[in-house]
């Protein structure tokens, strides 16, 4: 083994000490086996209850109608995440498109949106109209509200009460941290705050952005009360496979309105071509409990092994996990560069580029990424991503397979101490 990772570029001093870290947290990776063989068992039961065949894979064309594919894929995911209906499309262009979908679907002039959680995911801004932007919902006249989570991650259950008024629509909770130094929500805390929502105001409707966050336990936001569930399926429930789409689930008439904002009033759910995509999305769906899985564990043992080394990460080693994501604060500039150097170089695609700051639409502050996918952008693939900004964080994700991750960590930690930016 040693000789293999040797092979790939790993002195044996890294090799050694990422199998000291290993072997603590053996009993931790069997939890995360137990809630994907949960997961995988929900999977195939929704495939089974809904007759999936190989006629579900035909691909359509042209307006896509009677695509019985696409109806069953979405019926498959309304089963997996116990919601009425789902939209699941490869019209849907990325995670943010999904929301901006289910956002400006179900909100009219005059509406509020309100943010319980701070700040929402920088890509939100715009849509939302935190940051001037053209086509924003506050250029339509719905406004917008934030409410900060307390210094200690809990909410401010008196400052949401007095944000929630008579304009209050929308309610959005988002359940990653994504870019924000603030904990990630378990569900069960989703659950919490909308029994709290709902119990000042009934008629809210609730949508969690719950990107990153699909499989990771065995209950979904949808499962505590969330009206809207969205997400991208070039993260987990696309399982590596789907090479574009996005999903909403939930209550069936804010699925329908999100149809009608995705194609046209009149057409909703009825069109939208499924050019041959069907079979790969069933079959990412049905992978994506192992897969997201495997993404756990990597950010674990990163986790780990970066807290041996003084770095301050976020989640720590030890603490519960709810979401995909494994911040590493890497202080310098050139830290960020090299860590995110190593997942490059780890990668089975681009693993001979080196990865350049860049101004990525959507994003206040140059960010460096480090992908080698099949899937551009895809981060349920190993990636690594930051904002060259202080404290220099490495957001760190995916890997399609547990044995992928933990050979990028294990690069980007050889590319540090090749930079002399640590020492075993
Ligand atoms: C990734 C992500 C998004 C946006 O998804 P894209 O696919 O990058 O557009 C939104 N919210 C959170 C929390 C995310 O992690």
């Amino acid at each position: 083994m040693e000789k293999m990772y040797q092979q790939l570029g790993i002195d044996n001093n890294v090799y050694a000490f990422g199998e000291s870290v290993l072997k603590e947290l053996l009993p931790r990776f069997c939890e995360i086996d137990e809630t994907a063989e949960y997961n995988q068992m929900k999977v195939l039961s929704a495939m089974q209850e809904h007759h999936l065949s190989e006629a579900h894979f035909c691909a359509s064309t042209g307006y896509g109608y009677n695509d019985i594919g696409r109806d069953t894929l979405e019926e498959v995911y309304a089963s997996v995440f116990h919601t009425e209906d789902a939209l699941v499309r490869p019209q849907i262009m990325c995670g943010t498109h999904a929301l901006n979908i289910a956002l400006s679907a179900n909100l009219r002039p005059g509406d509020e949106i309100l943010s319980p959680v701070g700040k929402p995911y920088d890509t939100m801004d715009e849509i939302i109209g935190i940051r001037k932007s053209k086509g924003s919902l506050k250029e339509f006249g719905v406004s917008y509200r934030q409410v900060d989570l307390n210094e200690d991650g809990s909410f401010d259950f008196d400052g949401i009460r007095a944000a929630i008024n008579e304009k209050t629509k929308l309610v959005t909770i988002q359940r990653s941290k994504g870019y924000a130094k603030r904990p990630t929500l378990s569900v069960e805390r989703i659950g919490e705050l909308i029994s709290f929502v709902k119990s000042i105001k009934p008629d809210v409707i609730c949508m969690v952005d719950n990107c990153y966050g699909e499989f990771v336990q065995t209950i979904e936001p949808s499962d505590a009360g969330a009206d809207l569930v969205v997400g991208s399926l070039i993260k987990n429930p696309g399982g590596g496979l789907a090479p574009v789409g996005g999903y909403i689930a939930g209550k069936k008439e804010y699925v329908e309105l999100a149809a009608y904002r995705l194609s046209s009033p009149g057409l909703g759910k009825e069109v939208g071509a499924t050019l041959g995509l069907n079979q790969t999305f069933f079959q990412g769906l049905f992978l994506a409990p192992v897969v997201t899985a495997g993404a756990l564990k990597g950010a674990i043992f990163a986790a780990n092994v970066y807290e041996k080394l003084g770095f301050t990460v976020l989640p720590n080693g030890s603490e519960p996990r709810y979401d995909i994501i494994q911040a590493v604060e890497l202080a310098t500039p050139k830290g960020l560069f090299s860590f995110c150097k190593g997942i490059q170089a780890a990668a089975p695609v681009d693993s001979f580029v080196t990865p350049e700051p860049w101004d990525m639409p959507g994003y206040d502050a140059k960010v460096i990424m480090a992908a080698g996918a099949f899937v551009q952008g895809s981060s349920i693939e190993l990636s690594a991503d930051g904002p060259l900004k202080p404290p220099y964080t490495a957001f760190f994700q995916g890997g399609l397979t547990w044995y992928h991750a933990k050979f990028g960590i294990l690069k980007s930690l050889q590319s540090m101490l090749d930079a002399g930016l640590v020492r075993l």
